[in-house]
């Protein structure tokens, strides 16, 4: 079962929810293996609440074309064929923005004397830690400077599939927003929560992130945090549009005392604790019933 937990919006409780979730379904299906997955590779953060010891650390790669102006005809047509905007051509030079360019091969593989050769480029590291017997903690991190999530957010998502059987719970704590590293992170899997708060700005970035698991048949549920603040517009439209609300995590000072330390919020109040085993609940039971 691979479960994404994304947000229109940064800081509604994303990576909150996922922790917390992780751990405690660790607790509760001593059977399965759980594996949290850290996607939100620009700046991700779930360790800051886990106590881990890694196992395994990897350094990650991409490939980008590299100019071979030996025998180069500057036809232009690797500038044509670039969708990004990746590749710059002037009279005596093909020169290509690193930054730009998204790994399709298109350059290299349509150039009529194989002047652009693929080269791997360092993008970052992906890290493997254990928690608990059966909790397992994968971190993809972007290098300082690397403007493309997308590939490391894919290489990790592989090397989780390689390496957890099919009977693992995944959790994925996607990255925020709608655009390419969120739809590369929530992709293939089955089942998105997505996350808010009771706010006009948790509304209308609610309303985005639906629109984009709907454009991509993905099945989903709500979970609103700090519940209690704002208003009631998101259980309002959440009813209108037939969207099931999963639970609702309090509005308490407790637990935002709880995450400014770095600690599990469930082990200490038991109402997030039961909140947390009805999202999972309803999860299952929309996954039945699709
Ligand atoms: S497609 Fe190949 S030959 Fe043509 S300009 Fe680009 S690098 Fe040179
Ligand atoms: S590999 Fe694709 S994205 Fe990168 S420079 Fe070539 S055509 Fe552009």
């Amino acid at each position: 079962m691979k479960i994404a937990i994304a947000s229109g919006k940064g800081g509604t409780g994303k990576t909150t929810l996922s922790v917390n979730l992780a751990s405690l379904l660790s607790e509760l299906y001593t059977d399965k293996n759980i594996v949290l997955v850290d996607l939100d590779v620009e700046e991700p953060n779930s360790a800051l609440f886990l106590q881990q010891s890694i196992l395994k650390e990897e350094i990650k790669y991409r490939n980008i074309p590299k100019w071979d102006e030996t025998n180069c005809i500057h036809c232009g047509k690797c500038k044509e064929v670039c969708n990004f905007n990746a590749i710059a051509q002037l009279p005596k030079l093909v020169f290509i923005f690193n930054e730009l360019c998204h790994s399709c091969y298109a350059c290299s593989e349509l150039c009529p004397t194989q002047s652009l050769p693929m080269k791997p480029m360092r993008m970052g590291t992906l890290q493997m830690s254990v928690i608990s017997e059966n909790f397992y903690f994968i971190e993809g991190k972007l290098d300082i400077g690397q403007e493309s999530a997308v590939p490391l957010i894919s290489q990790t998502k592989k090397f989780v599939k390689d390496n957890f059987p099919d009977k693992s719970i995944i959790l994925y704590d996607s990255p925020p927003g709608t655009s390419c590293p969120v739809i590369e992170a929530v992709k293939d899997s089955d089942f998105v929560i997505l996350i808010t708060e009771p706010t006009p700005f948790g509304l209308h970035d609610l309303k985005l992130a639906i629109a984009t698991m709907q454009a991509m048949k993905q099945i989903f549920g709500v979970v609103i945090n700090r519940a209690g603040i704002g208003n009631n517009e998101v259980e309002k439209y959440c009813s209108e549009n037939k969207i099931q609300i999963l639970g609702k995590i309090p509005n308490m000072r407790e637990i935002a005392e709880l995450y400014s330390k770095g600690k599990l919020i469930y082990h200490e109040i038991s109402q997030v604790e039961n909140e947390l085993i009805q999202i999972f609940e309803n999860t299952k039971s929309l996954l039945e019933h699709r």
